[in-house]
């Protein structure tokens, strides 16, 4: 395709395996649910005709927390996140060092690869979320720059293992971007996690820097977002300072996207690629191939069309129990994805 068009990552678990995570008796076994799980999420992905496939996070407890599975360094009065409807997710928070990921991204690449021959991509969660994990009175014996130090290194190990396991893409999820701005509108929390997250990007040369990329949007989970009241233009600016290439923006639920639109034109270096959300995945009702054409042909009248892609606004369910998108919503919805896309390929490159 002249456009590139790309999922986030998440699909909503089948019902089975949701009711197994919630405790239901006589369940199956996880492994047998897991791999159903994976098989079928691979089938209908290709079946939507998306030219790079995920395996769709089923295993993933969550896209921030998958690397904390199995740590018995952690307590669970952690970071809190508020969502708009109120609910909250909440971080555990470390109590011992040193700190190593008990969990990498690579595992779930390898498993999708072994059983289909499509580009894979693979989203991994990035240092700025676990920084987080750190508590404010500090660790006895073990410093935050101690901390830091051994974070980078585990995220620089989650992002090359996916890139020597032959990810078509390694996706940093960095949804507490604009959600920083939220606990400190100045700004410097923002910075200081563009230059977490920039730390791990400069360990890798110009050329893996052009298989990376970085996922932002309001938050996504039961059907609600976090960070919505904050406004686009006083993040991307920043955003585009991170040393990736691709990225990965929501854009089809913004009120006023010809404003937003603007700020990536103005902002977006040369070199970079924006792939812009045309799939509101909050909203049930599925878009037209239609509608998302549309929206593809008004981004390009802001967008230089060589760097320009399309992409979902955010996983359809980043937590493993969020169970208000259903999964057929979602594959119906990435069909529109790409059917619009290609539709307006037709209209831009004749
Ligand atoms: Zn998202």
């Amino acid at each position: 395709m002249k456009i590139p068009t790309e999922p986030i990552g998440s699909i909503p678990r089948p019902d089975e395996l949701i009711d197994a995570i919630a405790g239901k008796p006589n369940s199956k076994p996880f492994d047998v649910l897991y791999e159903k799980a994976i098989d079928d999420t691979l089938t209908e992905f290709v079946k939507t005709g998306s030219p790079v496939i995920t395996d769709g996070e089923q295993t993933k407890s969550s896209f921030a927390t998958y690397p904390l599975e199995g740590l018995t360094n952690l307590a669970s009065n952690g970071v809190t996140i508020n969502f708009e409807d109120g609910h909250t997710r909440q971080l555990p928070v470390l109590t011992s060092g040193p700190f190593r990921y008990g969990n990498y991204a690579v595992k779930y690449l390898d498993a999708a690869r072994k059983k289909t021959d499509m580009p894979v991509k693979q989203a991994v969660i990035s240092a700025s979320a676990l920084s987080l994990i750190y508590p404010q009175e500090g660790i006895p014996g073990y410093s935050q720059a101690e901390f830091i130090n051994d974070l980078l290194n585990e995220c620089e190990k989650d992002v090359r293992q996916c890139l020597e396991h032959g990810a078509y893409k390694v996706q940093m999820d960095f949804t507490e971007g604009r959600l920083s701005l939220k606990l400190d509108p100045s700004g410097g929390v923002l910075k200081h996690f563009i230059g977490l997250n920039n730390q791990v990007f400069d360990r890798f040369t110009k050329e893996e820097q052009q298989k990376l990329g970085v996922h932002v949007c309001p938050g996504g989970d039961h059907d609600s977002t976090h960070s919505a009241d904050i406004d686009y233009a006083d993040f991307l600016p920043e955003l585009f300072n991170l040393h990736v290439s691709n990225f990965y923006l929501q854009l089809a639920s913004e009120p006023d996207r010809i404003k937003v639109l603007k700020i990536i034109k103005q902002y977006l270096k040369q070199d970079q690629t924006a792939f812009v959300g045309v799939i509101d995945v909050l909203n049930p009702e599925v878009e037209t191939k239609e509608t998302v054409r549309d929206r593809v042909l008004e981004a390009a009248q802001y967008i230089p069309l060589h760097q320009l892609g399309t992409t979902d606004d955010c996983g359809f369910s980043p937590f493993c129990d969020d169970v208000s998108t259903k999964r057929e919503t979602a594959f119906a919805k990435i069909k529109a994805r790409v059917d619009g896309t290609r539709l307006a390929e037709q209209k831009l490159f004749n």
